[in-house]
Order: structure tokens, then sequence, then C-alpha cells
């Protein structure tokens, strides 16, 4: 992960205003416009909508401790009937951000031997900054749910004909038809007549 400061990335909080002297405070309302969707394929903050954010930065002594509150609306599609939905979001999140860390040569190579998930998962100051993209991403992906539906009793589709079952009505079936009966099918039995009758 790269520590420099991505001035294009609307993540970035500027906290310059804190002095770094433990039990310092300060609050502030953000609204985060997005460049990119937030969260997971199926349900997701869209590019372009904000994430609102009332943060709280507390200097203590190893570096800044960021307090979130994440407000924001995920659209997407039940898993069962493929119905749009949107999914209000209200999570909040805490981490450290620590004073930037002297370089660490065993730390480093031992960061490069192993995959990034290994590497500590520690939040690092970059100069005045504070990159808040992946807490508030944790923060959304924690709040949704692994499969979205429009409804806990969302009865889903019919596998045969694709409509809802929530509008089919309860003997709703699909028989296999035999050909013989296709003349049958297109009797219409409003009229009481049997066409196999025929009149004289
Ligand atoms: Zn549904
Ligand atoms: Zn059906």
């Amino acid at each position: 992960m790269s520590m420099k400061i991505n001035t294009n990335s609307p993540f970035f909080y500027n906290a310059h205003d804190l002095p770094r002297r433990a039990g310092e405070m300060r609050e502030a309302a953000l609204e985060i416009k997005l460049l990119d969707n937030l969260g997971i394929p199926l349900l997701s903050v869209p590019s372009g909508s904000s994430v609102s954010l009332g943060l709280r930065l507390e200097s203590v002594d190893e570096g800044i401790l960021a307090t979130g509150q994440v407000h924001a609306v995920a659209i997407g599609e039940c898993t069962r009937c493929l119905d749009s939905i949107t999914f209000p979001i209200n999570q909040m999140f805490q981490e450290l951000f620590e004073y930037e860390a002297k370089p660490d040569r065993k730390q480093k190579s031992k960061a490069t031997d192993t995959d990034d998930l290994d590497v500590d998962d520690a939040f690092f100051l970059v100069g005045d900054f504070l990159n808040l993209e992946t807490p508030i991403r944790d923060a959304i992906v924690l709040a949704l749910p692994i499969n979205p539906l429009c409804d806990e009793e969302c009865e889903g589709l019919c596998v045969t004909c694709g409509e809802k079952w929530e509008s089919l009505p309860d003997n709703h079936e699909h028989e296999v038809i035999d050909a013989r009966w296709t003349g049958l099918a297109n009797w219409d039995s409003s009229n009481g007549k049997n066409p196999e009758v025929t009149e004289k």
C-alpha cells in the first residue's frame, strides 16, 4: 500500500488543525463524494453519491484516534427476486492512525516476503493526512448483508417461468405438457362445449 498523499482521493483528511498533544480533540462533518462504487458487487454505495461522515479526531500518545459515524445508502439487487433494493447504512468505526513509522528494515523485509494479507493492518498518518478509505470501506462492507434481500420473506422467482412467486397463484406449477394434449390447451372452456362433440 502506498504511503503517498493522493490529493485526488476524496478519503484523505487533513488533520493539520489538531494539536499533536494528547487530549486534544476535533470534530468534523464531511461529505465524501465517491469516485467508485463502495461495497460488495451485489450491493454498494454507487460512484457519484456521497458518504456522510461524522468524524472525531483525538490526539493520543501514539498518533490520532479517529472515530467515524458512516451514513450512506447502498443500492443493489435482491439475490432471490432481482428487484432493486436500497439499503441504508449507519455504521461506526474507530481506528488509530499512528505517527509515521520510522523505516524498519526488519518489518519491511517481512512485508515483502509475504502476501498483503499478512501485513499488519495498522494505519499511519501521512504527514498531516489520514487516509480514511479503508476504515470507511470496512465499515460499509461490515454493515452490508452477505445475501441482500428485498425482504426476509422474499419467495424469489419460479425457476421455470421467471415470474415472482409473490405474484403467482398458490397453485402455480409447470406441468410437462404431453403433445397429445396441445389441442385441449386451446379449448376455451368458457363456452361449455366440448370441442370433440360436433354440433349437428
Ligand atoms: Zn426479493
Ligand atoms: Zn412458473
